[in-house]
C-alpha cells in the first residue's frame, strides 16, 4: 500500500442502472425539473432517438439526429440554435461518446441539463471533458457545465453494438481505469472502481464475443464501463490517452480501435515506473503481466492489433511521435522520443509489448 495521502474530488451525476431502465427516462427528466426535451442521436441511432422520444410524449420537443465524431464546430452552432429555437430545459443524449459529446457541447453554451443514456463503453457520460473541432483542430477542456446531471445505464441498449465495436470500446474504457491507477492525483477510492471496473469487462467481453445478445455480460461490461468513465471523469490521464489523442486528431483513426491497439505498448512503456499499478491491472485481468494481459485480451476477442490495418501509414509514425512527444504533459515516466517512436512502431507492426 503507498503512503495514504490523497485528494478525493466527488462527482454529482445521479446514475440510474439496470436492464430496462429507460423505463424510467420520464421519472428523471421530471427529476432534473425539465418538461422539453431536446434528444440527440446520430444518424445511425435515428430509431433510439425516435423511441426515446416516444417514451417522453409531448416532453419531447425535438430530435436532432446529426451527431457526428469530434463534434464539429458548425455541428455544435446548429444544435445549440435548434435548442434555443424549441425552447428546451433539458437534453438527452443516447448513443455513444459522439452523442454525449455533442450534448457537452450545448451544454457549454447554455448550461442545459443532460441526461445521457450511453449504448457504447467510451465513458463520456461521467467526465467533464468536452472536446470541438475547429478547422481541424480537436479542443479539449474541462467545464463542470457539461457533466451529464443523470446517466441511464441499460443493457438493453448495448446488444445492438456490434461484437468488434464491444470489444474495442470495453478496452477503451479499461484504458481509462488503467491510466487511473497511475495517475499524478490517484486515490484509493477511484483506484478501487478502476481495479473493479477492468476487472468486469475483462471477464465480461468473452462473454459478449461467444454471445452477444447475452443481458448478464452485457450488464457486467456497462458496469464496468460506468466505473471505468468515473475513473477518466475523476483524475488525470498520461501518454496512452496523449497517444490516442494524437492518432484520432492528426490522423483521423477510429477511436475505440486505436485505444485497443495503443494500451499494451503504452502499459509497457510505463511499466518499470508504476509497479503497483500495473499489479493491479494484471491482478483484474487474472493474468501475470499487465501489457501482455491487455494484447492478449485484445487478440482473443478478435480485436485489431495493429495500427497498420486501422489506417495508420508507415510514414505517420514519425510524425505521431514527434507530436505525441511535443508539449510536455505528466507521465510515471518522462517522455522519450526515441522510444516513444519505437513504442508506435511497434504498436503500427502488431507485436507483443516490450520495453524500450
Ligand atoms: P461513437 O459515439 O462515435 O459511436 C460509434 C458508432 O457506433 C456510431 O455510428 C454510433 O451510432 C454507433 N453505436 C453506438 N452505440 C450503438 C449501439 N448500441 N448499437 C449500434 N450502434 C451503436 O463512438 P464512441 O467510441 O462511443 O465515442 C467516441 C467519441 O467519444 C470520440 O470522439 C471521443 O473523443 C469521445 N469521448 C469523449 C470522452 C470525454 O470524456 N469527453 C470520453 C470518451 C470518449
Amino acid at each position: 500500500m503507498n503512503k495514504l495521502d490523497f485528494v478525493y474530488q466527488g462527482r454529482p451525476t445521479r446514475v440510474v442502472f439496470g436492464a430496462g431502465s429507460l423505463q424510467h427516462l420520464e421519472r428523471e427528466v421530471l427529476q432534473l425539473n425539465a418538461n422539453r426535451a431536446i434528444i440527440l442521436c446520430s444518424p445511425e441511432q435515428r430509431q433510439l432517438g425516435d423511441a426515446v422520444a416516444a417514451r417522453l410524449g409531448n416532453r419531447a420537443v425535438a430530435v436532432f439526429d446529426k451527431a457526428t465524431m469530434h463534434v464539429p464546430m458548425e455541428l455544435a452552432h446548429t444544435a445549440r440554435a435548434l435548442a434555443r429555437e424549441v425552447g428546451a430545459d433539458c437534453a438527452v443524449a443516447v448513443g455513444g461518446g459522439s452523442t454525449v459529446g455533442l450534448g457537452k457541447a450545448i451544454a457549454l453554451d447554455s448550461s442545459l441539463p443532460i441526461l445521457a443514456i450511453p449504448t457504447t463503453y467510451a465513458g463520456s457520460e461521467m467526465t467533464p471533458i468536452y472536446g470541438i473541432t475547429e478547422s481541424g483542430l480537436k479542443k479539449t477542456g474541462t467545464d463542470l457545465r457539461v457533466l451529464p446531471r443523470t446517466v441511464i445505464y441499460d443493457p438493453d441498449l448495448t446488444v445492438s453494438l456490434p461484437v468488434e465495436l464491444s470489444v474495442t470500446s470495453g478496452i477503451n474504457a479499461i484504458a481509462h481505469a488503467a491510466e487511473g491507477l497511475y495517475s499524478r492525483d490517484a486515490n484509493p477510492v477511484v483506484s478501487l472502481m478502476a481495479e473493479e471496473g477492468i476487472a468486469a469487462l475483462a471477464r465480461s467481453l468473452p462473454g459478449i464475443v461467444a454471445a452477444p445478445n447475452d443481458i448478464t455480460a452485457r450488464s457486467d461490461a456497462l458496469y464496468g464501463a460506468w466505473l471505468c468513465g468515473s475513473v477518466l471523469g475523476s483524475v488525470g490521464m498520461a501518454l496512452h490517452h496523449k497517444l490516442c489523442h494524437t492518432l484520432g486528431g492528426s490522423f483521423n483513426l477510429p477511436h475505440a480501435q486505436s485505444h485497443t491497439i495503443v494500451l499494451p505498448h503504452a502499459l509497457a512503456y510505463n511499466r518499470r515506473a508504476a509497479p503497483d499499478a500495473m499489479e493491479r491491472i494484471a491482478r483484474a485481468l487474472r493474468t501475470d503481466d499487465a501489457a501482455i494481459g491487455i494484447y492478449e485480451l485484445a487478440k482473443a476477442n478478435g480485436a485489431s492489433i495493429a495500427l497498420k490495418d486501422i489506417g495508420l501509414r508507415a510514414e505517420d509514425v514519425e510524425r505521431a511521435a514527434e507530436i505525441a512527444s511535443g508539449n510536455p504533459y505528466w507521465n510515471p515516466r518522462p517522455i522519450e522520443r526515441a522510444a516513444i517512436q519505437a513504442l508506435i512502431q511497434d504498436a503500427f507492426d502488431g507485436v507483443p509489448p516490450r520495453d524500450h
